[in-house]
This record gives structure tokens, sequence and C-alpha cells, in this order.
């Protein structure tokens, strides 16, 4: 089956090989790091049989991507491994991991083998978008180089082609095409032409996962989330605990709840790194309500389209800003307004103002904020409800706007394991600048922005029972980080 030509954009369109035979097919994956449910794969396999040619899957470790600690690169890695195996096993495919710049090694590859089509996934950061560029311009002009868009239900660009104003002018659009994109994926069979071009790489993961962690342990991996996507299936859809199978009955209900960590789905790290693909929880999450059609219209629909809307119009609107937004880190990306009401009270006397450093030891006044960020930074995923308070107190105790939104920014993306991403940035600007959000009632500091304050947690939830829970987790890792030193210091000894 071939993938829909919407999901696919034309990056370079490569002239007939001078001897007319084509060369091999190469995917290099980037977001979607799964087999499984990938479109870039299946577009990369369906072109290479068409063609009658081999195909091989590249991966390029970035010497430096976005600030990665062991906390990612572990989970990425030990993901890519399980990967690399299945790959070559049940589809003959190998895998080749190349280190450095992408914007050499990829280019260097294809020519070292002849390639003709360089099929790629598709992320809307700049860092990607700018590596890209660099590809297109450095190969030679027989590649053709293909974009699949194997990370949204709804292509991107199909979705909406401008920036979209809020969730309200998105979720029409999406819904539109669902009918169109939110369909079954065909099963990926072995390649019919067997590669034999280069010889298999042998990668020595223990290796690089021991030289990674080593170069990142500022932020150390994290035990509760086991990489991969097998695991990732587990979490949506496992016999004992899985979302879907166990735990969507409070999903609605309980998700703003930070004292029920458990009530959300967990997806986030596998959604983020693309072990798991979001149209496969779409897809089950819909089933459910088919299958189950006399509960559909009790208690389980509200569950599965709180999900839905979470999963699907939230994320790719994310993916929406930070495609057509420029700025989508910074200030100027806000909306007018927001940016004027920002500045006008950017010089508004603040209770407590807070360094970076501060901030990041959890040295704050106020114990529910540090709890949140002693979540983040010992268990490596703070609860979605907290980011909201986190954020929005960062812009009250910095110096402005700016700076609020470094520091944001900075600490997520160096301890979230879902950091990195688009929703990260969507997420900073919207509890900062008033991204996809309205105007409030004007108040010190904040302006327009809406604001969120101690108290009202207070009435949302049990804040003693959430630090508690916090300390709880923090004691542990604590605790097993103390283990681990003796027992390498006895290993030591014992040499
Ligand atoms: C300040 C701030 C920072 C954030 N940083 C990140 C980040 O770095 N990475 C990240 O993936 N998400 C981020 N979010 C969005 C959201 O908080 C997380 O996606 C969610 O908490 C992840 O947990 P879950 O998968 O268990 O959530 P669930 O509630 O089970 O949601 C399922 C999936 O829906 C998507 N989703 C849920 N909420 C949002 C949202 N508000 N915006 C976009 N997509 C959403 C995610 O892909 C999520 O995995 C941030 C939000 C804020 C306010």
């Amino acid at each position: 089956m071939s993938v829909q030509l919407g999901r696919i954009r034309t990056l370079k369109e490569g002239l007939t090989h001078s001897d007319g035979k084509p060369g091999p097919v190469v995917y290099w994956m980037f977001r979607d790091q799964r087999i499984r449910d990938n479109w870039a794969l299946i577009h990369a396999v369906h072109q290479a049989n068409k063609s009658n040619v081999p195909v091989a899957v590249v991966f390029n470790l970035f010497d430096q991507f976005l600030g990665a600690k062991s906390r990612h690169l572990g989970f990425m890695l030990r993901g890519l491994r399980q990967l690399s195996q299945q790959l070559r096993n049940n589809l003959q495919i190998p895998f080749f991991l190349f280190r450095g710049e992408a914007e050499e090694t990829v280019p260097k590859f294809l020519r070292e083998c002849g390639a003709s089509l360089l099929v790629t996934d598709f992320s809307p950061l700049r860092e990607v978008r700018r590596c890209k560029e660099e590809i297109v311009k450095r190969v030679n002009n027989s590649i053709t180089i293909h974009e699949v868009d194997a990370h949204n239900v709804v292509p991107l660009w199909v979705a909406s082609d401008k920036l979209e104003y809020s969730a309200r002018t998105l979720r029409g659009k999406i819904n539109k095409r669902l009918s169109e994109y939110l369909i079954d994926f065909p099963t990926i069979e072995p390649p019919t032409r067997k590669w034999v071009i280069a010889e298999e790489q042998c990668i020595d993961w223990d290796e690089l996962i021991a030289d990674v962690l080593r170069n990142g342990a500022d932020v150390p991996e994290i035990n509760w989330c086991e990489p991969g996507e097998i695991a990732a299936m587990e979490v949506l859809m496992g016999s004992e605990n899985g979302f879907l199978t166990k735990k969507l009955k409070n999903y609605s209900v309980d998700r703003n709840n930070p004292c029920k960590p458990t009530a959300l789905s967990g997806l986030s790290p596998y959604l983020h790194f693309g072990q798991i693909s979001s149209q496969r929880c779409a897809l089950e999450a819909r089933k459910l309500k088919t299958s189950h059609p006399q509960v559909c219209f009790t208690y389980a629909s509200v569950h599965i389209d709180a999900f839905l809307e979470e999963l699907i119009v939230r994320r790719e609107l994310a993916d929406n800003f930070c495609f057509y937004q420029p700025h989508y880190d910074s200030l100027q990306g806000a909306w007018e307004w927001a940016r004027k009401t920002l500045m006008d009270h950017a010089d508004d006397k603040r209770e407590h103002i807070y360094s970076r450093e501060q901030l990041e030891k959890a040295q704050t006044a106020d114990p529910l904020w540090n709890a949140s960020q002693l979540e983040m930074v010992y268990y490596g995923k703070m609860h979605g409800f907290m980011r909201m308070y986190w954020a929005k107190k960062i812009l009250e105790w910095t110096r402005g706007p700016e700076e609020a939104l470094e520091i944001a920014i900075y600490l997520n993306d160096k301890y979230q394991i879902d950091g990195r991403d688009p929703s990260g940035y969507v997420g900073c600007m919207w509890s900062i600048c008033g991204v996809h959000d309205q105007g409030w009632r004007e108040r010190p500091v904040f302006g327009k922005i809406r604001y969120m304050n101690y108290a009202g947690c207070k009435r949302k939830f049990n804040v003693d029972g959430y630090i508690a829970y916090v300390n709880l987790l923090v004691g542990e890792v604590r605790k097993r980080k103390a283990e681990n030193l003796l027992s390498g210091k006895e290993k030591v000894l014992r040499r």
C-alpha cells in the first residue's frame, strides 16, 4: 500500500541516474524512531520495492542536540538498539548509525551507496529544518528527497497552511480530514531486494550508551519508563496497567489532579521520541468507542474524546505553531496583544525575584512550586497541571517575560524526559506569553495573561498530598543513587 500523497513533501526532485538505473532508498530516521506504524518507513520500503532496489535506515547521533542529557540520550539509544535488532531480524533491513553532524554524514552515506532517494520524517523544529536545507544543497543532483509527516495524524501542511490562532481554529480543520487520514496502517513485509551494498555496521551499543551517559551525567536516566516501542505499546494497551485498557475511565475527571499522576496516559516520552505513533493511540482509542457502543454514550466517550483532544488537536497545534512561527520560543512569537500587555507590566514590582540557579535548585518560598520542580528534576516528568502553574510562577518571579521564557524552556528541555519538543515550547509560550489563549482580567506582572496561584491550586487538589508524594519520589531516587554509588565503590575495592 502506498502512502497518501498528502503525507509526502518533495524537498528535492532528482534527475534520472546517468546509467538509467536507480540506486537504493535510504530512510534517515530522526523523529519517528519506530518500525511499527511509521509512514516514513512504509514509504521508503514501498519506493524501494517499486524500483526493485534495496533500502536501509540510518540514524545520526548529533554531538549535541538541544542540550540532550543522559536522561534523553539513554532513553533514545536503548529504544534504537531494540529497533535496529528488530529491523534486521524481522525485515532484513540494515540500520546504520552515524555520529557527528547529519548534514555531513547523511550526504556522505548517500554518495557511498549511490542512493537515488532519501526519505526522512518530519519535525517543525528549526535545527532539523536547517539541517535538511543543508542536506538538500549538499547531495548530488540525481537524488530525490521526500519528507513524510509520520508524526501527526493529519499531516501538518494538510491540516492548515498557516499559523493557527488557537485550538478552536485548528480543531475543525483537523476533524474534517480525519476520515481520510485516521486510517489503519499496512503491515510492512521485508523488502524484495536485499541490501548488499555496504557491509552492515557492527554497533557497540553498550559502549555507545556508556559514553553518552558519562557525558550527560548531570541529568541521569529515569528508571520508571522502559524505552522502546514494545514498552510503548504496553503503556498504551497492556493488559495489566495499560492506559486504554485499565486507566482511561478516570482520564477526564482526574487528569488535572497532580495527586493522581497515573490517571494520565504517560505516553509523552514515547510520543516525543516517536517510539509510538499518535495515530496508533488514536485508532485504538477510537476502537473502544465502536467496540463498546453501549458504553460509548455514557462515561467512556467523554474520556476518549478528552484524550483525543489532547493527543491530536493540542499536540498538532503545537507542531503548527513551531512550523509557521519562526520565533516559536521567544517573546517575538507571542501575539501583539500579549507582547504589549507583558511589556506594559515588565517593570511591575515582583514580590520575589529568583535567579535561574535558585529556581533550578527549587529554592523558592513556595513549597508547591518547589515540589513540581523536584518532580521534574528527580522523576523526569512533571504532572501536566503543575507544568502550567510552574511556568506561570517563573513569569511572576523573574525580571521580565523574556527572562522567564528563557529559564522555563531551559529547565523544561534539560529535565523533562519529553522535553525539547514542540509541545514543550508551546506549553511555555502558552503559560508565559498567552499563545493560543485569550486575554484575561488585567493584573500586576501578568497583565492580561491568564493567572494561576497557590490558593487556586489548594481549591482544586490536595496540595500537601502532592508535596508529600514528590518528597517520597525524591527520597527513593536519592536512596537508589546512594546504593548505586556504594555498589560502584565496592566493585572498585574488590578489583
Ligand atoms: C509549561 C508546559 C511545558 C510542557 N512541556 C511539554 C514537553 O516538553 N513535552 C510534551 O510532550 N508536552 C509538554 N507539555 C504538554 C503536556 O503537559 C504534556 O504533554 C503532558 O503532561 C504529558 O503527559 P501525558 O502523556 O501523561 O499526558 P496525557 O494527558 O495523557 O496526554 C496524552 C498526550 O496528549 C498530548 N498532550 C497533552 N497535553 C498537551 C498539551 N497541553 N499540549 C500539547 N500536547 C498535549 C501529549 O502528546 C500527551 O502525551 C507542556 C505543557 C506546559 C504547560
